[in-house]
């Protein structure tokens, strides 16, 4: 293993019924909430109303931010910087998916910090404060409601980068499966996509004698492939929906990946593809990670051949470490196309005209990739490989 050290103090409070919860643990920090929330979902589905009473009952005082886009943009979040500074904020709620909660948490900082809140996502400025938040979860995928990482876009530049601070860890988040009933199809297969890149960019590192971390993965990635079926064939299953929610938070709470150091490099290139063509962030992952993993399978062919024997089921008897590798690609991605989950970028109307540009953003920080070491001719065979 790795040396590490591990810190996770996020209150996760999940179950049917947990809502109530909100009354108790907002006060703690003040009376002036912002609440966050995207296009509108949580009006449709009734949260909105629920929320909005529970608060009026706990005695705050309620201001809003209505908008935060899939993909939240830097925009939206120096809007409610701004209504933080002028009302005088002192704690924030994110009512939504992964993209209302990074917003949230970029917001948070940002109402601390003095200059323009691009600066800590560009890595100009570290975070040294944030308001306290907390979120109300209403879709599986991200695992932001446990973790303090965010994921911004600057639609003018068209950059998208994650960034993360200590200060940008919710307080506490509610699951309650009941309130992801109403997510999409399509939006549910990208967050199992999601949820599973997760584990996959952890799962491939070169740290040694991992046993424990290593069956943590296949064990959640394995519920996930069981479970996502039956979901399928029944999106108003509370016990499915149940199970994939806590997936979601467990593949990105960070507990699989101690004694680890993930490769991150996947989700690294789709938030260059995303920044210049706005897709759902796990849209591209469908359609990359296995790109990614073809390309790096003689990296080291036993850990995909693992992968492939324990979670993906494929006999080993009589094939190479590298026969069996590929199969169980292959697997994962015919298990992604049955779910529905786009393969090629073509699916996006995306063709090799911006493949430089998407390399470049990819490379802004130079080499990237704790696994498998990127440089640029790499990324662009990738999404070549993926067109
Ligand atoms: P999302 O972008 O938050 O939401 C996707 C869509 O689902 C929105 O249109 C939203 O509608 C809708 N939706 C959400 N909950 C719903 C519900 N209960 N019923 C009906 N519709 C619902 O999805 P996400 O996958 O959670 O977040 C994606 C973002 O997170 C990307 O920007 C990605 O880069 C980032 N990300 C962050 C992390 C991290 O650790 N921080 C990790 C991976 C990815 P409304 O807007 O109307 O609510
Ligand atoms: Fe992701």
């Amino acid at each position: 293993m790795n040396a590490f050290s591990f810190y996770n103090p996020v209150k996760l409070i999940f179950g049917k019924g947990q809502l109530e919860a909100v009354k108790k643990e907002l006060p703690k920090y003040g009376k002036k909430v912002l609440v966050v929330y995207g296009g509108g979902s949580i009006k449709k589905n009734g949260l909105y109303d629920e929320v909005m009473a529970a608060l009026g009952e706990a005695g705050l005082e309620i201001f809003e931010l209505a908008g935060v886009e899939p993909n939240p943009r830097i925009s939206t979040a120096r809007k409610g910087i701004e209504i933080c500074k002028k009302e005088g904020i002192e704690m924030l709620l994110a009512v939504g998916g992964g993209s209302v909660i990074d917003c949230t948490k970029l917001i948070a900082c940002g109402a601390k910090y003095d200059g323009d809140a691009w600066d800590l996502v560009s890595r100009k400025a570290k975070a040294t404060d944030g308001l306290p938040f907390g979120t109300v979860l209403t879709i599986a995928a991200t695992g932001s409601e446990m973790n303090a990482g965010s994921v911004i876009t600057n639609e003018e530049t068209q950059e998208k980068y994650g960034w993360g601070s200590p200060f940008s860890f919710p307080k506490f988040s509610i699951l309650d499966p009941t309130y992801t009933l109403t997510v999409p199809k399509d939006q549910t297969i990208y967050g199992i996509v999601d949820m599973m890149s997760h584990i996959f960019e952890q799962y491939f590192n070169n740290a040694v004698n991992t046993p424990v971390q290593d069956r943590m993965c296949e064990g959640v990635l394995k519920a996930v492939i069981e479970t996502a079926p039956k979901l399928m064939e029944d999106l108003n299953s509370y016990e499915h929906r149940e199970t994939i929610l806590f997936a979601g938070t467990m593949g990105l709470n960070k507990f699989l990946e101690m004694g680890y150091n993930g490769d991150w490099g996947t989700h690294n290139i789709e938030h260059a593809v995303s920044a210049v063509y706005d897709i759902p962030h796990a849209g591209g992952l469908a359609i990359l990670f296995p790109q990614w993993m073809r390309h790096n399978v003689k990296q080291n062919p036993s850990r995909f051949a693992q992968m492939a024997e324990r979670v993906f089921e494929v006999d080993p008897e009589g094939k190479t470490a590298e026969e069996v590798a590929y199969e169980g690609i292959d697997r994962l991605q015919q298990f992604w196309t049955s779910l529905g989950a786009p393969t090629r970028l073509e699916d996006y109307e995306i063709d090799d005209s911006k493949i430089e540009i998407i390399a470049d953003k990819a490379m802004v920080y130079g080499e990237f990739g704790n696994f498998a070491k990127m440089d640029k001719e790499n990324v662009i065979e990738i999404l070549q490989a993926s067109l």
